[in-house]
């Protein structure tokens, strides 16, 4: 099997370095862009399985490429913030980056999320035949092209927005609580605080809007999440 793609968009050259070292040595196939602009051309042609995109980059800013890659990728992507206060700035956003990473992080730190990432990805493109699509309530989610249908419309969702609702709408009418969610959705939840569910439960839900797919996303107050319909 060919190596998985890493994209490393990362204007500080130590750093750059750094990840992909680490990156190359847990055998991926590294390229590295130090600006947006470089980062969302390379995108096109050398389309990463994962992004690891930094917030602070010299001309776009990483939020607008994250919000970029989003509309036109299917890459997990991890941003990196540099510091934790910008996380939380990142987390309330909700711009659909599957995970955040602070500065300083370690190699093998670095390396677990990666490879976390593969394995849902791993996971999410091995479903069986004839679980491409799933139906709920007059709306349907296309795994081959990650997007979420209604009477002709549709809207691209991430990697793991995609996953969420595809686990939510599987539980039709079921409380899920956050825990479920985490473990189910995210796979490896060490380090990964529960209110990221809630950025992308918000996310998901302009989504829906927009398509006006006849579905809701209840939330139970400190619990979880339930998919209805409308
Ligand atoms: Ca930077």
């Amino acid at each position: 099997m060919a190596a998985a793609r890493i994209l490393v968009i990362e204007d500080d050259e130590d750093v750059a370095r750094l990840e992909r070292v680490v990156l190359e040595r847990a055998g991926y196939d590294v390229r590295h862009a130090g600006t947006g602009a470089e980062g969302l051309d390379l995108a096109e042609s050398f389309r990463p399985d994962v992004v690891i995109l930094d917030v602070g980059l010299p001309d776009i800013s990483g939020l607008d490429v994250c919000t970029s890659l989003s509309n036109s990728n299917n890459a997990f992507v991890l941003m990196v913030s540099g510091h934790s206060r910008e996380q939380d700035v990142l987390l309330g956003l909700g711009l659909g980056a599957d995970d955040y990473i602070t500065k300083p992080f370690s190699g093998n730190e670095l390396v677990a999320r990666v490879a976390s990432f593969l394995r849902r990805r791993e996971r999410l493109l091995n479903k069986p035949e004839g679980e491409s699509s799933l139906e709920f309530g007059e709306a349907h989610l296309d795994r081959n092209f990650h997007t979420l249908v209604r009477d002709g419309k549709s809207v691209a969702l991430t990697a793991l927005e995609f996953r969420l609702l595809w686990f939510l709408a599987e539980a039709e009418g079921r409380l899920l609580t956050r825990a479920q969610i985490l473990e189910q959705v995210w796979n490896d939840t060490s380090g990964v605080p529960t209110r990221v569910v809630d950025v992308h439960v918000a996310a998901l839900r302009k989504k829906i809007a927009e398509v006006d797919a006849p579905v809701e996303l209840s939330s139970v107050r400190g619990i979880g999440y339930r998919l209805d319909k409308r």
